[in-house]
């Protein structure tokens, strides 16, 4: 159970299809998208979505996720295209929401404690024995 000290947030995602380049190929239609929650992936009921882009897209998605520097085109970018080179589709990521995690719920990892966090950045000697 986590504490109010290991918390951290993430973003929302929505992944959508948005109006592409041409025909798409695929077995996805415009609007079709999914949501992810921390690990958790999500499709609207009864709908689908193909292999394929879900593999071009899933190494963008943590990243995503996280808080990016303003500058970072990971920041920026929102638009990725079917791995389909016949395919029109392009596919939005939008962070459309945050949700706060406990790090002790989400990994059996220990968080470094305060004081071995201290005692690793500790402060240099002081010079009352430099004598030279
Ligand atoms: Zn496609």
């Amino acid at each position: 159970m986590g504490t109010a000290a290991d918390e951290f947030t993430l973003y929302d995602l929505r992944v959508e299809v948005v109006e592409g380049r041409g025909k798409m190929i695929c077995n996805h239609q415009l609007g079709d998208y999914f949501e992810l929650r921390g690990e958790d992936l999500s499709l609207p009921p009864g709908q689908t979505f193909p292999l394929y882009p879900l593999a071009a897209l899933l190494p963008l998605l943590p990243a995503k996720q996280r808080r990016t520097h303003p500058n970072d085109w990971m920041t920026t970018d929102t638009d990725i295209a079917c791995p389909d080179p016949h395919c029109g589709a392009i596919f939005r990521i939008t962070r459309i929401g945050e949700t706060r995690f406990h790090h002790a719920d989400v990994t059996a990892v220990p968080l470094p404690s305060a004081s071995s966090a201290s005692s690793a950045s500790s402060e240099p000697p002081t010079s009352s024995d430099d004598k030279r």
